[in-house]
């Protein structure tokens, strides 16, 4: 049972009468059962204002398994598809089928727009037909990157609106899309809006700002003309504070090594070092214990440490390590610099890697897709390091590793020290 409120709310000033693009200022909910509970959930439509079409750095590529014609390469706004992400995958996590809530339109440019609104002008005769099914060009959310038509499950289309407001993925979404930031447009069942609370679009604030991910939303309201002020990026001290706190929390977190991978209370957990680390999740069965998530831990922590766009985050150390040493060797300003680990003693902070799988991976051949593993240095003693990582023993635990007389690392198998240092001018 459907029931379908329109509430008269002020709202910005909107172009009236066009899909897509409001409704003469009238904001509305939409209403579905809970998919469990049956209990109704409400959800309110927040359509985006202004329109502006993202600057092209923003725009991301949708992974092919998201899209429901992985033919069609589409495009999203990078926070919209990162919430996109943490919806599917609690979505699946609800039993919502992979091939469902997957993708029909994202980013639209105006040029597109205006092919489709010439169609719609010959199909219907006129504009005010026209924009009954398709927003002028310049109108359609979709030009934010920020908007998502989503398959769920039958044709979107406005003479199929009851079916597919009968459907269990439109159910789910009414129940649970807000917490990722996504908002209903009540006439197409199918059209969902990354629109939360306090979002400033980044084309309008310095270039520099970091982008909203929605495990911060909601946020207080800033108006979007309004710049946000950036965080100072941390000087090396405090990035390896933050990274020897990160991870002596993350090891709390885990048991100290106790609880493990496969535990479905530790899955949202890895879900996190995945989107928030690396921006992907492996759509593997089981992907939580098949694929290795340690560089994805590794990543995880450095953004949270505030590495900002100086660390390489990637779901390989090999990737970070290599780069890290091509900064050393060409002794740029990037604080990350991989050293011999006869070169350098650890610090609190740094990473220490090793080869892994007889990878034979070493400081002068490290390079993309040679098997290594790199942990963070909590402590360091006479004679030992203490470092904790992740996907150690299927968990994130600590591990010792030697040192000489000097603190030099003196076990076999480490080859590399990824000092954080000050950027060297
Ligand atoms: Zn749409």
């Amino acid at each position: 049972m459907y029931l379908y409120n329109r509430k008269v709310r002020e709202s910005a000033s909107i172009p009236s009468g066009s899909r897509e693009s409001g409704f003469g200022g009238l904001a509305a909910t939409v209403v579905a059962p809970h998919p469990r509970t049956g209990e109704p959930c409400r959800a309110d439509e927040r359509r985006i204002r202004p329109i502006t079409e993202p600057a092209p750095h923003e725009l991301v590529n949708i992974a092919p398994r998201y899209l429901a014609d992985p033919s069609r390469p589409k495009q999203l706004h990078r926070a919209a598809y990162e919430a996109y992400l943490r919806m599917k995958v609690a979505a699946e996590a609800d039993g919502i089928p992979a091939n469902l809530l997957t993708i029909t339109s994202g980013y639209r440019s105006v040029a597109h727009q205006q092919r489709l609104w010439a169609e719609a002008l010959r199909k219907y005769g006129s504009p005010q037909a026209a924009r009954r099914w398709v927003a002028p060009p310049g109108g359609s959310p979709h030009h934010t990157g920020r908007a998502i038509d989503l398959w769920l499950g039958t044709r979107n289309s406005s003479d199929n609106i009851a079916a597919l407001r009968a459907t269990l993925p439109y159910k789910w979404l009414v129940c649970n899309a807000s917490r990722f930031g996504f908002f209903p447009y009540a006439h197409e069942p199918w059209h969902w809006e990354f629109n939360p609370e306090g979002f400033v679009a980044p084309s309008t604030r310095p270039a520099t700002a970091r982008t909203p991910t929605p495990s911060r939303v909601p946020r207080p309201s800033v108006p979007s003309t309004q710049a946000v002020p950036r965080a100072a990026a941390p000087g090396a001290r405090a990035l390896r504070e933050n990274l020897r706190r990160l991870a002596l929390q993350e090891g709390q977190r885990w048991g100290q090594g106790q609880l493990k991978e496969h535990d479905p209370r530790m899955r949202p957990v890895l879900q996190d070092y995945w989107l928030t680390g690396v921006k992907w999740i492996p759509s593997t069965p089981r992907w939580w214990s098949q694929v290795p998530w340690s560089a994805a831990f590794i990543s995880w922590l450095m953004r949270k440490a505030g590495a900002g766009n100086a660390f390489k985050y990637s779901s390989a150390h090999a990737t970070y390590i290599k780069a890290a040493k091509d900064n050393r060797l060409a002794n740029n300003e990037n604080p990350f610099k991989a050293y011999r680990i006869n070169e350098l003693r650890p610090e609190v902070g740094d990473l220490v890697c090793k080869s892994r799988a007889g990878s034979g991976a070493n400081y002068e051949n490290i390079r993309r897709g040679l098997a290594t593993h790199c942990d963070v240095v909590v402590e360091v003693q006479p004679g030992r390091l203490s470092t904790i990582g992740g996907n150690v023993d299927n968990s994130v635990s600590s591990t010792p590793v030697r040192t000489d007389a000097n603190g030099y690392i003196n076990q076999p198998g480490y080859f590399a020290v990824i000092k954080v240092g000050e950027p060297s001018r």
